[in-house]
């Protein structure tokens, strides 16, 4: 890719003063820095861009270079542009400490805390109902002892030694040199060399939080819910992630749920089917008497309008719907069974009747 003009890119006149280059970069830096265009791989390329951009102009020895012999005659003199983001931030943060009258530190980086998942689980009139709950995180907060900083009280951060706060050691083997992550403070530059008593320089610890959680009328399984900013904190004083807690609903004993209805079988012999009855059906909001139709058949339905789920966030609830399971008895009695087969007898006669309605009927038609 060809490289763009350093005047160009920073938007300064080849005879910008040391004060316009600095301001060029600063507006940027600020336009294009990576957390502020999350994921954004364009913002990413222009941050870098202007960040070598201000590298080369804002040393006199390369802006010379560079106005007499350009691009090529950076390169020939071992400057190979923007190196990594260890380079990016020190420029950036320089910037800031004038900008911020130095109440920034070196080498800041702002990355948000980490956002959590918790699976909870919670019974099927909870879902339907709402509940307030609390549940118990464990989850990485700032460190109070040294307010996330990872240094002992009345110490400070040092220079690392082994790469002089490079954050990169170069090593020669034959032609080649290499150059890694410094092995001692992984490319911060820093060490610290007292480091918290209470979080061993980490500058965050694990605690186990209780946390209030709302749970609304009428979630269901597999739904998140968002507590923003109860994530993990962030490191530096970056703000905390956020914490997504997935909801899962125990199976009932005796209602199904579909949507906002809900789904119950209820069994009756063949002889309250027959004849018709009343029933004291369970619902979500206790029992209640149901009468079931003379002639009722398996399988069929009866819906109690508004004794479902509550709807989210809307009005009103769904249905409860009963699904009728007509049984057939198994252990008659000796007297039961003559009932049946005279029962069996009138039903035969009767059918016979109805048979012969049916062939007189056939031969209408087909006469
Ligand atoms: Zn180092
Ligand atoms: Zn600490």
């Amino acid at each position: 890719m060809q490289k763009r003009d350093y005047y160009q890119v920073l938007g300064v006149g080849r005879n910008a003063s040391d004060g316009e280059i600095k301001k060029g970069y600063r507006h940027l830096a600020l336009k294009y820095h990576p957390d502020r265009n999350p994921g954004d791989k364009q913002a990413e390329e222009q941050f870098k861009e202007a960040a070598e951009a201000y590298e080369v102009l804002r040393d006199p020895e390369k802006r010379q270079i560079y106005d007499q012999y350009g691009h090529e005659g950076l390169q020939v003199t071992g400057f190979h542009g923007f190196r990594g983001f260890k380079n990016i931030f020190s420029s950036f943060s320089d910037i800031f400490e004038d900008f911020f009258g130095g109440g920034l530190r070196a080498r800041t980086r702002v990355q948000r805390g980490a956002d959590l998942r918790y699976d909870l689980k919670i019974s099927f009139l909870e879902a339907a109902f709402g509940r307030d709950m609390e549940i118990e995180i464990p989850r990485f907060e700032t460190c109070a002892h040294c307010n996330g900083s990872g240094v002992e009280p009345g110490y400070e951060q040092e220079i690392c030694q082994t790469c002089g706060g490079r954050g990169e050691v170069t090593r020669s083997q034959g032609f080649f040199r290499i150059s890694t992550t410094c092995p001692d403070c992984h490319g911060a530059g820093q060490i610290i060399a007292h480091p918290c008593t209470a979080c061993k320089g980490f500058g965050r610890v694990e605690e186990t939080r209780r946390i209030k959680v709302k749970i609304p009328p009428g979630v269901s399984t597999g739904m998140r819910l968002k507590l923003r900013g109860e994530g993990e904190s962030g490191l530096s004083g970056a703000p905390p992630g956020d914490l997504y807690v997935e909801i899962s609903i125990e199976p009932h004993e005796f209602f199904e749920r579909d949507e906002y209805d809900v789904i119950c079988h209820i069994p009756i012999s063949f002889v309250h089917a027959a004849l018709g009855t009343t029933l004291e059906v369970p619902t979500l909001n206790g029992s209640e008497n149901v009468s079931i139709a003379r002639g009722t058949q398996p399988g069929d339905i009866l819906r109690l309008q508004g004794k479902g789920i509550p709807r989210l966030r809307g009005r009103g609830r769904g249905d409860q719907i009963i699904i009728i399971d007509v049984r057939t008895p198994i252990d008659l009695t000796k007297r039961q069974k003559e009932l049946l087969r005279d029962f069996a007898r009138l039903e035969h006669e009767n059918a016979n009747e109805n048979h012969h309605h049916w062939s007189f009927l056939g031969n209408k038609n087909r006469g």
